[in-house]
Parts: C-alpha cells; structure tokens; sequence
C-alpha cells in the first residue's frame, strides 16, 4: 500500500467495503480516496469523480438559424483545403453555444448512503448560470455479485433553460503510479498496449469509441488487477481518454438534454494479467447484439473466402497495375489466392471527389473479370463516411452532413502524399436517410457493373462517431446511440446483396459495433512492441481482422517477427507494397507463414485466441527494429525492441481443440520448457503442469494440447 493512501485512509475515510476483492473508499465530502484489490492500491489521485457541460437551450436554438447555409463554389475555392475549410467554418458559424461546465470538487452540499446493495453519492443544489439550485447529481455504484461495480452517473435537471451536453466521468486519477504498475490502455486496430511499469507511453491517449479501440483499460499492481471499462451495450459515443499518471475518464455525448452518459462505468477485481481483461470482456461481448450471428462456424451467411485469403498487396494504381502485381503475385505464390487492395480504380483520386467514384477508370471491369480467372482477389476501394465538399455535388449534399452545435458541418482534411492540398471532406450523417442512398447505390454498382466479389468501404469502424446536431436528420440530436443503428440501416441490405452473390464486404479498424454489418477488418496502424492483441482475445472466431502492414526497408529478422506475431494472432498477412515481390527473402518467409496459417484455418479462422505461450525461464531474445510503415511519416525514428526466440498463442480450434502454436524465430535449433494452457474452461495457466519443446531453426509447429 502506498504511503500516501495509508495516511488518507487513516485519517479521512468511510471504508465502503464492496466484496472481498474490492474496497472503495471516500472520504466524507465525496472524494475518492482510493481502490485496494487484494494488496494492490489503485487510484489514488483523489479529485473529481464527475464533470459536465450544460448549454443554454435558446443558444442551440440560434446556432441552428445560422446553421445550413450551403457554401458556393466561390466560397470553398479550389487549392489549400485547410484554407477552404476554415472559410467554410467561419462563413456559416452562429454565435457560440453558451455553456456551463460543473463539477464534483466545486459542490459542497453532498450526501452519501450506503444499502448492501449500492453506494449513493449525491450532490445537490447545483447552480447552472444564473438558475440557482437547478440541478442534482448522482452517483450510484451498484455492488455486483461478482464482485465488480457499475457506476452510473444520472442528473436531476429542474430547469429548462439548460440542457445537458457532455459528462466526463468516471474520472480516477493516479490509477497506479508511473513505475509501479502494468496499465493496458486502449489503442488502435489491435485494440490495447501493454505498458509495463507504465513505461514509454504516449500521452494523452484518446480512444474514440465506435472507432478503433475498446471502451477498456486495465492496471495491474503484480497479479493484482483494476478493469475500468464502459460494458455499453447500446453502443453509445463516448471517448475513453488517459492522461499522465493513469489519469482516465470517459469522455461522453449523449442525446441532447439527456438525464446522463445513459450508460455505466465498470470497475472489477481482476487476477492475473492483461489476458483477464479481454476475456472479462469477452464474456459481455459475446451477448451483445452485434455478436448475435454467432461464431463464423456456425454461421452459414459468412463468407469464408475474406479469412481464407492468406495475403494482401496494396496499389494506388490504374488498371495495368491492378492486373500485373496480381499476375506477378500468382507467380511468386502459385498455390494462394492473394487479394489486392485496389485504390484508384476510380477516375476520381484518392481522398478527393468522394463520393464520385463513377466512372470507373478504363477496362475496371475487364480487369477485375481476369483477375477472377487467374485465382485472385481485386476489392475496390470505397469510403462511407466522406463527402468532398469541393464538388458540385456537396451542394445538394452538404444538408445531410453531420452538423455541429455551433451550426457548421463538420469537416476533415487528410494529409497523405497522395492528396498534398488536403481537399475538405464533411462527414456525412448515417442518420439520414440521403447518406443512405448514396452508400447502397455505390456499393451496389461496384458490384453489379464491374463484378467485383469483394468491396472496402473505409473508415466506418476505424473514425470516430460524431454527435449530430441537424433536428431534420431524423434521429436524436447530439450523441448517444443512434450512430451504430444508422449505419446499420445503410449495411444490413449492402450485406445482405453481397452475400447473396458469395461476395464479402469490409471496411477500416476494429470498431466492435459493426462486427454483425461487415466481414472484415483492415488493420493499418504502425506496429509497436507494446501491442498486445486485445480484439483478437475478445471477437476471433467472429469475424476476420487482416493485414500486417510492414516497411519495405525492414529487415529480414524485423519482419519475420512482426509476420510471425500477426500470424499467430489469426491475421492474414499484407497491405503489403508491390515491391515486396522482388524481395525473395521475405517472399520465402511468406510463403512458410502463408502455409501454415492454411493448414491451421480451424484455429487462426476460426477458433478462439486464448492465450500466450508462457515459457517457465524467459528465453533469449532477438533484436528488431521497425520502420514507420507509412509513407507519411517516413521521417520518425524506427521502433526498436527485443523479441524472445520463440514465441507463440494457445488457439482453441473450432472443434474444441486446445492448440499451441508457436515459431522459432531465430536459425539456430531452440529447446524451452513451457507451462501447458489448463482447463481452458477456467481460463487458466496450470501452475504446475509443465512440457518441454524443440523447435527447428525457423521452424512452425502446432502442438496440440498434453490435457
Ligand atoms: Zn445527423
């Protein structure tokens, strides 16, 4: 226990015992003092549990006058998007939006009860402007009977002149200190980062949710464990943020005037390690309604093709290049179909005249039909979320866009080297029903025209859900749920016409919501050592996450580790450069890894990822070093760290059975003892049971399980 919490416990708490396993404390004005789990002492920052932000309700009301003016050609301009955009902002903005903010530490009068059933802290007479007494809030931390805690945040609001806007809660500070303790935090497309001691990691860290990353983090103090996690199961937009010194809250935007997030916050015991995490989350995940088509196996509806295919090549490219790196892909490796990311196709360019993408370039169709022919797998590039707003077609268009408070549309820009003067593209709203249309007509003429068995539509599962202030879109204004649900009426019927005709459908990141609306995940983001495979742990078996994206300067031993780790996590590997086809060295290590994961479907397709090998001594190690992946930031240091020689991932197969699967990563013949995965209905690590494994220099084995 830390010194400081022993001296706030001794002098300032009410001990609020939840379970065995867990001790809330606070002190009698409402603090937080700290959590123990078992001897561990988490969270001792003190501070304040909830913040929110109220606007004035006639304040929206004149945002929206000013808001919906269309901008003219003239406006937007064509050159510097940044430029266009903040004339298009400035031009149309109303008066700003009169808010609020309250907090927890700024309110005196506070109660707290407790039941054997829950704790309740309430906060009242809560001044909003110039509303005296206008408001309650309330805490209710209801005791679980495994021993974990939900957290509610809900309000009283008395008066109508102020609306709730957004909550920043539950806030714990120092969840464990720099050094001291482990903290999984939530990252993109794999879903989680390990940082050990709480080592080298970026801060803040903004985990938008729907986008890449779970809505979970956790600390560990030894084997003592915090699980800190929104189990949402409508799928709310909220932003899980960290700051320095574990500092972490959600962020949240609910419907407009809501009585809260809507949603709770749970803390839990946990014992062990990161692994625990993701199968607590596993265990809701699985019952929420975008799982409820089941595991691939079971379900007939699923194209398989999308996690059979063991490879990926990415072009920006027109037709003769689609057509020559899959005709040199088939002769580099005859026996696998490899599938082509296709950027291009269009006439339009990337990440501008979206969503244009008609006509397509010359011989698309011709191309895609010899493709087919020769055992490959072209899937056109699409995105279902952008709208440039320099096209003549934003003026009919620019009304269904996401709108903010203040009025203007909202707007991005993208720097990449392909589109240097970073064109504005408004984020359109799933809500409505025209964004609708528009998505399920592309879609469908990309595969009715020009025949294509497979499609991306980018960034649905990977940016951020957006709150909508537009009252004519036909959902809640603000936040809240509606966002899963919109693009859910888009992709249901794009789903439904694709699979009809063996055809798969996928889109960008990991987003969890839209696990039942596509087939697949593209994972892109730069690979760090500190990656763990947190959606892999939670959701393998229910949908495919693909590509291993690696720089083609990395060495040979660098990306051997890094297609091996990914390999064995279930991914089918590439976005890989075309240039990676006169690189026999690494095409021979694909080739291996490629064959491999085929004769291993049952477990990388569609089994269970359980855990990881555990050897009973830590093994050598082998450097590595990975250049930033992206052409965009080829100016940043390589990421360099050590991997043990061998490593590899316990899988339950579709069968039930409990595999290990593992690679020697070095050329030399490697010998470990390691400790056999127990009873996997336990999800536990046997503490005694032990086997010993040799595995030949490069060598990949499937040892099935001794239990
Ligand atoms: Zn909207």
């Amino acid at each position: 226990m830390s010194t400081d919490c022993k001296m706030m416990m001794s002098a300032l708490c009410v001990a609020a015992s939840v379970s065995a396993a867990m001790e809330t404390r606070f002190t009698d004005d409402g603090q937080l003092v700290c959590i123990r789990v078992g001897e561990a002492v988490f969270a001792t920052g003190g501070g304040n549990l909830w913040e929110a932000e109220f606007v004035k309700a006639a304040s929206v009301a004149i945002a929206g006058e000013a808001g919906g003016k269309s901008p003219s050609l003239a406006e937007d301009g064509w050159g510097d998007g940044t430029t266009a955009q903040q004339q298009a902002d400035n031009s149309k903005a109303g008066p700003a939006p009169e808010i609020v903010t309250v907090a927890a530490k700024d309110i005196t009068s506070f109660e707290r009860t407790e039941t054997d059933e829950a704790i309740i802290l309430i906060w009242r007479g809560i001044a909003l402007g110039d509303e005296p007494d206008a408001l309650d809030a309330t805490i209710t931390i209801a005791k679980n009977a495994d021993g974990s805690q939900s957290w509610t945040l809900t309000f009283d609001n008395r008066t109508p002149a102020y609306l709730l806007l957004r909550t920043r809660f539950l806030r714990l500070n120092r969840v464990t200190r720099n050094g001291e303790g482990d903290a999984l935090l939530p990252w993109s497309d794999y879903g989680a980062t390990l940082y050990k001691k709480c080592s080298a990691r970026p801060t803040p860290i903004w985990a938008h949710y729907l986008g890449y990353a779970p809505p979970v983090a956790a600390f560990f103090i030894g084997e003592d464990g915090l699980y800190y996690a929104a189990e949402d199961p409508e799928a709310r937009q909220k932003c899980l943020i960290v700051r320095d010194e574990q500092c972490i809250l959600f962020d949240s935007c609910p419907e407009l005037g809501a009585s809260g997030p809507g949603y709770a916050v749970t803390l839990a015991p946990l014992k062990g390690d990161w692994w625990e995490a993701a199968r607590r989350y596993r265990a809701f995940a699985l019952k929420q309604s975008w799982a409820a088509k089941g595991p691939i196996k079971d379900n007939p509806s699923y194209p398989r093709r999308i996690c059979e295919i063991p490879l990926w090549i990415n072009i920006h490219g027109h037709s003769d290049v689609a057509s020559n790196v899959l005709t040199r892909a088939k002769k580099v490796f005859p026996e696998f179909t490899t599938g082509l990311h296709w950027h291009l196709w269009q006439q339009s360019g990337h990440d501008i005249n979206y969503p244009e993408y008609f006509p397509a370039q010359p011989r698309v169709k011709e191309t895609i039909d010899y493709c087919h022919s020769i055992g490959q797998e072209p899937m056109p590039y699409t995105n279902g979320r952008l709208w440039t707003t320099l096209t003549a077609g934003y003026l009919l268009a620019e009304p269904y866009a996401v709108r903010k408070i203040d009025g203007t549309r909202h707007v991005e820009s993208y720097a990449t080297k392909l589109n240097p003067t970073k064109p504005p593209l408004a984020v359109m709203c799933p809500g409505t029903a025209q964004w609708r249309r528009v998505v399920q007509t592309f879609t469908h003429r990309v595969l009715d025209e020009l025949g294509a068995t497979s499609i991306f539509i980018d960034q649905i599962a990977a940016a951020p859900a957006r709150p909508c202030y537009d009252p004519t879109h036909g959902h809640p204004v603000g936040g809240g749920n509606w966002w899963r649900k919109g693009y859910a009426k888009i992709l249901e019927p794009v789903l439904k016409e694709w699979h009809e005709r063996g055809a798969f459908v996928t889109t960008e990141g990991a987003g969890e919501a839209y696990l039942d609306l596509v087939d697949g995940f593209l994972q892109v983001v730069e690979r760090k050592p500190e990656d763990v495979p947190f959606w892999s742990a939670v959701y393998s078996g229910y949908t495919t996450y693909f590509c291993t994206p690696e720089h083609v300067e990395d060495d040979e031993q660098s990306f051997r580790y890094q297609q091996c780790r990914e390999m064995l996590w279930g991914h089918p590997m590439g976005w890989f450069d075309p240039k990676i086809l006169d690189r026999p060295d690494k095409c021979e290590i694909l080739r291996a890894l490629c064959a491999f994961r085929q004769a291993n479907l049952d477990a990388l397709a569609y089994g269970n990822l359980l855990d990881e090998l555990r050897p009973v001594v830590p093994l050598e190690t082998v450097p590595f070093s990975w250049r930033p992946r992206f052409n965009w930031r080829k100016d940043a240091a390589p990421v360099q760290g050590e991997a043990p020689a061998v490593i590899g991932n316990w899988w339950r197969t579709a069968d039930g059975e409990v595999v290990l699967l593992a690679a020697n990563l070095t050329d030399q013949e490697r010998t470990l003892e390691y400790r056999v995965f127990g009873d996997a209905a336990r999800s536990e690590i046997s503490p005694h049971q032990t086997a010993t494994l040799t595995l030949a220099p490069h060598e990949l084995r499937r040892i099935s399980s001794v239990q």
